[in-house]
């Protein structure tokens, strides 16, 4: 994906580990959408794991399609992948620091601009 800040740079997102990228996790709902269901869901493989239902975790987790011979970090980095895609992203124009943040999932982007000149990484780790 490439869009085109008002300054004229392209904002590019074509690669892993942008340091001008972000997943917005609002404080409401964090809770009963992104974190209790991930520490469930890797609970509940962990004893399906220890009750010999690995396969049963998988079907009721993952399509039919998905692959069962995985081994267990990449199904739990599998899994986490589903909640972090369901999060809108904001990006910042690394030349202007306009940023932009998805208004909806799949949707718009706003733009905001800062107001001072202190605005560079403010998105890194
Ligand atoms: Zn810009």
């Amino acid at each position: 994906m490439n869009f085109l800040c008002k300054c004229g740079h392209v904002i590019r997102d074509q690669t892993d580990s942008l340091t001008y990228k972000a997943d917005l996790l609002p404080d409401n709902g964090g809770w009963d959408n992104f974190h209790e269901p991930i520490v469930k869901g890797i609970l509940d493989f962990a004893r399906s794991i220890a009750a010999d239902d690995r396969k049963g975790w998988l079907s009721r987790n993952f399509g039919p399609d998905y692959p069962r011979d995985l081994d267990d970090e990449a199904t739990v980095s599998d899994f986490l992948s589903r909640f972090e895609c369901a999060l809108r992203k904001i990006y910042q124009c690394t030349e202007c620091g306009a940023l932009f943040i998805e208004k909806s999932k799949g949707g718009e982007f706003v733009m905001f601009s800062p107001a001072g000149e202190d605005w560079k990484g403010i998105l890194k780790w």
